[in-house]
Formats: structure tokens, sequence, C-alpha cells
């Protein structure tokens, strides 16, 4: 884990805590199966090795998207190593509403009572490179991730039931969201809220900061039921991150990104758990 959350919910790397006396107080950015915030207390590893990289660590909740990263070897793995490959790093983003998901150690979770009958660990040979072997990944920790700009290079994304992407081809700032290279196409966009209108069904359109084209994110009264949010006025200011469908309306000059079922996130998030 490359980035954490200060108290206020703003990302802070590990390069931010290096040569600090004191580490600050610092949560776990990532998400729960459920939608929810990790919140995990942070702490730092190998900030003085020369030999292994610094990273953040926490004891994560369950199902954690931020938990399968980088899997910390235990005493009995010694002597057990496994080639990786030069496979790129893969995010399967969790889209959508929660679906039963399998832990790294091949439990189901919630029921974490019954042991499963893969382990991850061993799964990673070259024959099985393409195996479905991709981090689930969350919008809220792929939007810490971008504002801390930790995001792996060479990054690909895995979307529903499609091949694999590169995350540039997908992943786009609101400043270079324009008409002409994104109209009628499925992305994630992100930005800063600059301010809001209320649309006829309940639901909301954000503009952002400095948005090519002056794009809009349209959120929906599910997407605002789901997040908690009842006060638009505290999204302004705060970042925003959205799957889905860039349209301009016809008759209109402004386009707008429609944020999918469940596929919106805000930083810092609006409701915020800590444990
Ligand atoms: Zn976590």
């Amino acid at each position: 884990m490359d980035a954490a959350l200060d108290a206020d919910g703003n990302p802070v790397t590990i390069d931010q805590v290096r040569g600090l006396a004191v580490l600050p107080d610092l949560w776990c950015p990532g998400e729960l199966p459920d939608g929810t915030e990790c919140g995990a207390k942070v702490w730092a590893t190998s900030l003085q090795s020369t030999k292994r990289a610094a990273a953040f660590a926490a004891h994560h909740g369950d199902g954690c998207d931020e938990g399968s990263e980088r899997s910390k070897d235990i005493p009995g793995d010694a002597g057990h190593e496994h080639p990786q490959g030069t496979r790129p790093i893969q995010w399967r983003m969790r889209l959508g509403l929660p679906e039963p998901s399998t832990g790294p150690d091949g439990r189901r979770r919630p029921d974490s009572k019954r042991p499963g009958q893969l382990t991850r660990r061993y799964r990673t040979e070259p024959a099985q490179q393409e195996a479905d072997t991709a981090d689930q990944r969350s919008l809220s920790t792929m939007l810490v991730n971008l504002i801390a700009g930790t995001i792996p290079a060479g990054l690909e994304l895995v979307i529903g039931t499609r091949d694999p992407v590169p995350a540039d081809q997908v992943i786009v700032h609101a400043r270079d969201a324009t008409i002409a290279t994104w109209l009628d196409t499925d992305l994630i966009i992100w930005g800063k809220v600059s301010g809001y209108t209320r649309t006829q069904w309940d639901g909301l359109m954000l503009r952002l900061v400095d948005a090519a084209d002056q794009v809009a994110i349209l959120v929906d009264k599910k997407n605002l039921a789901r997040l908690q949010i009842t006060d638009a006025d505290t999204l302004v200011g705060r970042h925003v991150i959205a799957y889905g469908h860039y349209t301009l309306p016809e008759g209109s000059r402004r386009p707008h990104v429609r944020a999918a079922a469940a596929s919106v996130a805000f930083n810092p998030r609006v409701v915020r758990r800590r444990r």
C-alpha cells in the first residue's frame, strides 16, 4: 500500500512520511465489499531498508481492496519462491453492486471458517499468467491512488467481462475529457467538484474544476442514497471519480458522464468509518 489517509481523509504517500520522527495517525483508504471504508490503522514497513520497498501496512477488514496488493511472506514460506513473470499489474474494478467475494486464501467471504481449495500464493506459474489473478479495486481506492500519484506503471484494468485494457485508455482527468476524444465511450473520469445543479429527478449534475468542454458528472438519486449524501454543498471541493458513459444530450453543447449504478466515489469520503 503506497498511500494512506490522514485524519481529514486526504491521501498521504509513503514518500511523504519518510524522514519524519513520528508517523502521523493514518488509516487504510481501502474499501470493503459493502462499499464502506476499511479504515484500519496503518503503520509503515521497511522505511529504513535498502533491500525492500517501504510501504504502508494494516490489519485490513475482510475483503478490503488494499489488502491483497502485496502479500507478506510468513516464516514458513522461506525457500518457496515462485516466478512472477513480467505480466502487468491488473486491477479488476469493483463496479456495480457487491457480489460474494473470495479472499486471497480462496475462502469464501464472509464465511471465513470454511477453508477453500485454492491458495493464491501458489497460482502464479507462467502457464497461468492469464488466470484470474487481478486484484480487485474500488473506484474509491483508485481515486486515492490517482490523487496521490501512486497508480502502478503499466497498469491494466479489467472492467466487467471485457478484456484487460491499459489504464490510461480508460481513465481520464476532467481537464482532458474532451468531446472529440471521449464522446460515446465508457470511461472512468475524475476531477474536483466546483459546483452542482440539481436535476429534475433528484440527482446532481456535478461541475468540475477546469473540465474540458465543461464536461460534468451526472449522479442519480440511487448513487446519492448509497453514499448517504444528503447535503450536496458538502461535495464542493472534494475530488470525485465515476465510471459511466460520456454523452452529449441532443441540442446541448455541454457533455456529461452519467455515473453507472454504484460507480461513483468521493475523496475525502462523505461518510467515514474508523476502526
Ligand atoms: Zn484496508
